[in-house]
């Protein structure tokens, strides 16, 4: 599936209306068996954005004769029907942006018509070894998958589905398909949903002191926290020491709450080293959180 939209600025607020709905569906050997194309009539805002204009060609004239998206989205669930399926899209934009798009219709339970839910990005970059923290677009990863992308215009939301199948139908294996597919239950839509964010406050109770201390890279000794934390760009900085090999780093603490919980990652730069027989710098300044101070010494 590949959706389009519109941002449309209302009185609560932003949201991606929107504007076209197209899918593929795809029978067990990966053939396209049946294809769904339609336009949606804006709501909230009428006047298609500059940009969305020029990416997809999709006029407000177009627009005028459309269904809006409770009608569409009826002819929608008929297509898909009620049996199993798995809904594959380039990313979980696509997918977040149908949750949003009901939820302002308060139709929210009809997400359910979606059983399994497959992120074809990952699963595609993932056959091709291309780490998953980048972001390949369709066109681009198609190319590099040697995909033929053929005449079709871009960015419209049938061409984009029937791509995103192709690319999907060249590179899926079963062990792949296990690996990414998910069950659209309430708990996916919860975790999707999750606005991540990084802790400031060191007193915070979801604080784990003890990963604050950090082993030696090169001998795993404990090494002794030299300064208090400084708090830059969402980041906890702080000096270490190794008391067995003298080296010294700067160690960034990145403290995030994603919805399974506290994400600590840290980063280790290295500033020098002091010989065990000379005198480490002293304690420069005292950490706010004296809890903090206190576990990782
Ligand atoms: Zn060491």
């Amino acid at each position: 599936m590949d959706l389009e939209w519109n941002g449309a600025t209302t009185r609560s607020g932003y949201f991606d209306e929107i504007i076209e709905i197209g899918a593929v569906a795809l029978d067990d050997s990966m053939n396209i068996i049946s294809e769904f194309q339609t336009l949606v009539s804006p709501k909230q805002t009428k006047k298609i954005r500059g940009r969305i204009k020029d990416l997809t060609h999709i006029t407000n004239e177009d627009l005028k004769s459309a269904d809006g998206f409770v009608t569409v989205f009826k002819r929608l669930k008929a297509w898909i029907g009620t049996g199993d399926n798995c809904m594959l899209a380039w990313g979980n934009s696509d997918i977040s942006v149908l949750y949003e798009n009901l939820k302002w219709y308060n139709m929210i339970d009809e997400i359910y018509i979606i059983k399994n839910y497959c992120d074809a990005q990952l699963l595609c970059q993932q056959a091709l070894n291309i780490p998953l923290t980048k972001q390949v677009g369709l066109a681009a990863f198609a190319e590099l998958a040697e995909v033929e992308i053929g005449e079709d215009q871009l960015h419209r939301a049938l061409n984009d589905s029937r791509l995103t199948a192709r690319c999907f139908a060249k590179l899926c294996t079963p062990e792949l398909f296990r690996i990414f597919v998910k069950k659209a239950d309430r708990i996916f839509y919860e975790r999707m949903n999750f606005k991540c964010y990084n802790l400031q406050d060191l007193s915070d109770e979801q604080i784990v002191f003890s990963d604050f201390m950090t082993e030696c890279p090169d001998c795993g000794t404990f090494m002794k926290r030299l300064t208090g934390f400084i708090c830059k760009n969402k980041k906890h900085y702080a000096k270490y020491r190794c008391s067995v090999c003298g080296r010294q780093f700067n160690i960034s603490h990145s403290l995030k709450i994603t919805y399974d919980g506290l994400e600590h990652k840290k980063s280790l730069t290295e500033i020098g080293c002091v010989q065990a027989n000379e005198e480490a710098p002293e304690t420069v300044e005292q950490s706010s959180d004296d809890a903090v101070q206190n576990a990782a010494e």
